[in-house]
């Protein structure tokens, strides 16, 4: 699976450019009707072998962007002021090493030396800068420019079957939807779209909904994992939820903040999963929303489900993930697929 050269693209949302590049690659023997619509999503078409043209229009979909920073202007001292693009909790950035820019220009977030007392100051954005080493406005302004993205950048690495780095959220769902089109065709056609941003509001998924007009959808993601809870968190407390866990299989969503998942899909999840020896799990906490929110209320509805790949520290530098995992979210994904036929949809299974 390609998880490598996807983590290590950029594409903080709005600018996915690098993401759509490598996934173009990987896709262009074998897909049809390939296009990339005004936002920047990709779409194509997985060809069927055509044993069952009674199936539904089925998409699936990934989103290609990640969260990241954008340049909203330049201090007189050369230090560059930055926004947030998408969700994460300011306290990871002090020290942090980003990339500005398509000419990924070096940068750190700046903080105060540990040798100057400990700093207790409540750390925000608006009292962070990111610094690129200029001393004045005039020769960052030559660097950087209003409207570029910064992004986290880590290199990736595998340590058995733990993968380490950054955007795999949603990256891994990328991948798996890779592997998709690049394996065997299905008995019908698929529709797929990689979106664009997705965290900032869904917004790519709601108009590839719109052109693709599928009957139903399954959405990828690389979705929260907290089964690593830092030390200090109290061992007496009622325990968080870890959400989803490593190395227990792809998680299915009941919920999240965004979807209520069609019941009768869940459960077709759940069978083929069954059926087919894969494991799985639940995504235990209705947090966070995915494309699936957005594909769901498009037209005149779609049932839509989510499958995820659980990864440790999302929007952070350096996600951690299985790649049993995402294997079996693959597997798990295409068993679906060529299992799924209209009586999927047509029985009751959302009135019990
Ligand atoms: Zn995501």
């Amino acid at each position: 699976m390609m998880i490598k050269e996807l983590s290590e693209a950029i594409g903080v949302s709005g600018q996915e450019d690098a993401v759509r590049e490598v996934i173009l690659k990987a896709i262009k023997d074998h897909a049809k009707d390939i296009r990339i619509d005004p936002l920047g999503n990709v779409l194509a078409i997985k060809p069927g072998d055509g044993t069952r043209p009674d199936a539904p229009r089925v998409m699936v979909a990934a989103h290609m962007d990640e969260v990241g920073f954008m340049v909203l202007g330049v201090d007189s001292n050369g230090a560059i002021r930055v926004g947030a693009v998408g969700g994460f909790d300011p306290r990871i950035l002090p020290g942090l090493r980003v990339v500005i820019g398509k000419d990924r220009v070096p940068a750190v977030f700046n903080w105060k030396p540990i040798h100057m007392g400990y700093d207790r100051t409540t750390v925000t954005l608006d009292n962070l800068r990111l610094d690129i080493g200029a001393t004045s406005k005039e020769q960052a302004n030559g660097k950087v420019n209003v409207g570029d993205r910064a992004a986290f950048i880590t290199a990736y690495r595998e340590h058995g079957r733990i993968a380490m780095g950054k955007a795999f959220d949603d990256r891994v769902g990328c991948a798996v939807l890779i592997e998709l089109i690049q394996g065997e065709p299905l008995p019908f056609d698929v529709h797929v779209a990689f979106t664009v941003q997705e965290e900032v509001g869904l917004r790519g998924a709601q108009v590839a909904a719109q052109a693709i007009k599928p009957d139903v959808a399954f959405v990828l993601e690389g979705t929260t994992a907290h089964d690593l809870p830092p030390v200090e968190e109290d061992p007496e407390a009622p325990r968080t939820s870890p959400v989803t866990e490593l190395g227990k299989g792809p998680a299915l969503t009941l919920a999240d903040n965004s979807v209520i998942v069609d019941r009768r899909l869940l459960n077709h999840l759940r069978e083929t999963a069954e059926a087919e020896g894969i494991p799985y799990q639940y995504k235990q906490a209705a947090i966070g929303g995915t494309d699936a929110g957005a594909i769901m209320v498009a037209n005149a509805g779609v049932p839509s489900a989510v499958i995820s790949v659980p990864c440790r520290y999302i929007h952070s530098p350096a996600a951690m993930c299985n790649l049993d995992d995402a294997a079996n979210a693959a597997r798990l994904l295409r068993a679906a697929l060529a299992r799924f036929t209209p009586a999927v949809l047509a029985r009751a299974g959302d009135m019990e």
